[in-house]
């Protein structure tokens, strides 16, 4: 089986699509959304469309629970918060009863997806850091866990659950054969804001028969989506950070 996992998509609809695109070009049986829908861009109900009848397997984001209140905002930067409040009023109905059905964690037979990490899924803390990965890695029960939150693609591998040793590769694209571990903890870095100085959109896809991983990069219209956002109101920053991969 072939999972394609995209997340950080930060209604950016242009990345969005060019992602699909690649994952259809990539044959992925089923799509995994690790959070982060909204928040930033200039098109949150499309993204939520797309998520939607793309039948991903899901999980709640930070800037989803802010945009339905569930987070308090002094948790966010100035451009963050503005973003959020921008994209409030602006939802449907069913795009917050999407939002708000979205569980912190998702786990299926095999894989886990949770947004931030699965030591305090609430907190949203991020893994950047091996202590981070090690105290993720710790709490995972699944061989694969799919997570998302710092736009910046990693997979951390441990060959026995509980072992301290970790292999990491942190790169904007990666290919590894997970082959002989039984733990797999993937970051596929961000759909619709990567910050891996790479401005292309991000995915992961994993074979489950061949256990290798990829991290993979597509380009889309960076231009097209900075001018939605400053025509949109939305903060500058939001749109000259596109182009950079910041
Ligand atoms: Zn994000």
């Amino acid at each position: 089986m072939r999972i394609g996992i995209l997340g950080d998509i930060h209604s950016n609809v242009e990345a969005l699509r060019a992602v699909v695109d690649a994952l259809r070009h990539d044959d992925a049986d089923i799509f995994v959304q690790v959070g982060d829908i909204v928040g930033y861009g200039p098109d949150p109900s499309p993204c939520v469309d797309i998520v939607r009848d793309l039948g991903c397997i899901t999980c709640m984001g930070n800037h989803d629970a802010a945009v339905l209140g569930l987070l308090d905002l002094s948790y966010f930067n100035d451009k963050a918060r503005a973003a959020v409040e921008w994209t409030r009023p602006r939802l449907r109905p069913s795009d917050v009863e999407f939002l708000r059905a979205l569980p912190l964690i998702e786990q299926r037979a095999g894989f886990t997806v949770v947004h931030g990490s699965l030591h305090m899924p609430d907190q949203f803390g991020y893994v950047i850091s091996r202590v981070e990965a090690q105290h993720a890695l710790d709490e995972q029960t699944t061989r694969l866990c799919f997570i998302g939150h710092s736009h910046s693609p990693c997979v951390y591998l441990r060959r026995t659950p509980n072992t301290r040793e970790i292999d990491a590769y942190a790169d904007s694209e990666i290919d590894v054969s997970y082959r002989g571990f039984q733990r797999v903890l993937l970051n596929v870095g961000s759909v619709g804001q990567p910050r891996d100085e790479d401005p292309r959109a991000a995915y992961g896809l994993v074979d489950t028969d061949e256990e290798r991983v990829w991290i993979k990069r597509v380009a889309y219209d960076v231009p097209a989506v900075q001018q939605k956002i400053l025509a949109a109101g939305l903060p500058h920053l939001l749109a000259s950070r596109l182009a950079l991969g910041i």
